[in-house]
């Protein structure tokens, strides 16, 4: 453990079992986010979504699961300590990607993501007296995270 830095020790990130996390949009990349969060909650309370919450070490991270993020900024703004990118750059990389436990991946009617996403990155194509079958374009997807919460089977994953 002598070579993990404070930052990978706070938030436990460190060995084989590190997770991927969705840090805010616009954040530095995860070390120098680690490195220059001070874990003081400001993006939590600005965010008028509520999708920020404390991860590991009380660092910040975004759960779609309360709802999806609107590139309003607040957050960014929010940070005195240069946790954030330039606004000019491109929020994050992240896209969704549809699993396998989607009900139209086993015959059952069902386009609720499509609905609520306005990219328009989820389509159905018609199949011949089957169920219409889905897909996502991931150039089209900005990681808003909208059609997460809303799939009765969570079958929606949001990754870099
Ligand atoms: S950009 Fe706005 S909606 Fe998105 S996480 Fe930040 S504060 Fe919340
Ligand atoms: S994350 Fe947002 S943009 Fe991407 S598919 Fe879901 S609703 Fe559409």
């Amino acid at each position: 453990m002598s070579n993990i830095t404070r930052a990978q020790f706070l938030r436990g990130g460190w060995g084989s079992n590190k997770k991927t996390v969705i840090r805010p949009p616009w954040s530095v990349t995860e070390d120098s986010f680690t490195d220059l969060c001070n874990r003081c909650g400001a993006c939590l309370d600005s965010c008028p979504e509520k999708i920020i919450v404390n991860g590991s070490g009380k660092f910040p991270i975004i759960d779609f699961q309360k709802g999806e993020c609107t590139f309003c900024q607040a957050c960014a703004n929010a940070c005195q300590y240069r946790a954030f990118k330039p606004l000019s750059e491109k929020p994050w990389q992240i896209t969704a990607e549809i699993k396998d436990t989607c009900l139209s991946k086993i015959g059952v009617v069902c386009q609720s993501c499509s609905e609520v996403c306005d990219q328009g990155a989820i389509h159905f194509s018609l199949q011949m007296g089957g169920v219409p079958d889905i897909s996502l374009d991931n150039t089209q997807c900005n990681g808003c995270g909208a059609c997460v919460s809303i799939c009765p089977k969570n079958a929606i994953k949001i990754s870099a």
